[in-house]
């Protein structure tokens, strides 16, 4: 099959039954990896912080700087934290927080120098997502190389694609105006890329965007990769409604496994598609039918889980669903960048 364009995806996505999706996409599934074959990873999303200035309209996580409930995890409860998560054998943190004007740039180098130097190689970590990054690269008034490399410098291997949600500058206005813009997300996603950090794609749908706008979020990524082969993964979870300014209703599952299997087929040149257990729990793994290959079993994200979003902690008991599917299942570890391997 060669490559689709925007056009070819969009029909698709109105007019091809189920089984002509997962064909397409286990075709593509299949040039990356074994096909009844899947990875996954044991991970604890550390929410350090929920004061926010952002002010997102799909987020019911953040607090106002000076409003009541406001927090910053010490630095023992974070090594609690992972402590905790290696008990339950995972070895990866995404540190994931608002957009806290109290804390500079200098204060994450710190904690990350911190993590690096108590748990060396033995847990990985998200240092940021982007969308943070590009917040704290502009308070410290440093250009995004320069804050890059003040990341690497502090021991950080990885700096993800996260809130990015659906990456069209329309949207961002609609939700998301004190963010970032579209063309700042990807400057910055390239400055890490640049800086031999490694870095991934995400998506959330279920909001009120468009399949235009789904499909100009594809465009880009592909494009981005194309241009960098920087994306390690692309991850797509599901708006959570609860509590939150905008509202809404959450999609089904069936939309979320059509939209697996559509981005499986566009991104033709990223070698990971990964569902979220996080967001659609056991319905997560028959998105590996529709070409996901990969996937996290979190044990905690209090940004979804006060938008609604449940955690089962019975991690066999989640991990027979893709066997009783005929998958077998196998740990993978983070991956240290080329670049920064001694
Ligand atoms: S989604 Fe992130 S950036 Fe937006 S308000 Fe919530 S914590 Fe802040």
């Amino acid at each position: 099959m060669t490559r689709i364009d925007v056009d070819e995806a969009r029909r698709l996505w109105l007019e091809a039954p189920d089984e002509e999706l997962k064909e397409l996409a286990q075709g593509v599934r299949a040039r990356w990896h074994e096909p009844n074959r899947a990875t996954y990873m044991v991970m604890r999303i550390i929410n350090y912080t929920n004061v926010c200035v952002a002010q997102c309209d799909y987020c019911a996580f953040y607090v106002l700087p000076n409003q009541e409930g406001g927090y910053v995890l010490s630095r023992a409860d974070v090594f609690a934290k992972i402590d905790e998560l290696v008990e339950f054998g995972g070895d990866l943190v995404a540190f994931n927080g608002g957009f806290n004007p109290k804390l500079p740039l200098d204060f994450y180098c710190d904690l990350f120098a911190s993590v690096r130097e108590r748990y060396g190689d033995r847990v990985e970590f998200y240092a940021l997502t982007i969308a943070e990054f590009v917040y704290l690269a502009d308070r410290a008034r440093l250009s995004h190389a320069e804050a890059a490399a003040r990341l690497r410098d502090a021991g950080v291997h990885w700096v993800t694609g996260g809130g990015s949600e659906i990456l069209t500058e329309n949207f961002r206005k609609r939700h998301a105006k004190f963010k970032y813009t579209v063309r700042e997300y990807f400057d910055a996603q390239r400055a890490i890329v640049d800086a031999g950090l490694k870095t991934t794609a995400t998506m959330v749908i279920g909001f009120d965007e468009t399949l235009d706008e789904r499909l100009e979020h594809l465009q880009r990524t592909r494009d981005f990769q194309d241009e960098t082969a920087g994306l390690f993964s692309f991850l797509c979870w599901t708006y959570k409604p609860y509590g939150t300014a905008f509202g809404g209703r959450e999609i089904s599952p069936g939309e979320y496994w059509r939209h697996i299997a559509l981005s499986r087929i566009f991104l033709d040149n990223v070698r990971h598609v990964r569902t979220s257990v996080l967001t659609q729990n056991a319905d997560a793994f028959r998105a590996l039918d529709y070409g996901a290959d990969d996937f996290d079993l979190p044990i905690e994200d209090e940004v979804t889980q006060k938008a609604g979003a449940t955690i089962e902690l019975d991690l066999e008991g989640l991990l027979s669903i893709p066997r009783s599917l005929g998958y077998t299942v196998e740990y993978r570890r983070a991956e240290r960048p080329a670049a920064l391997t001694t």
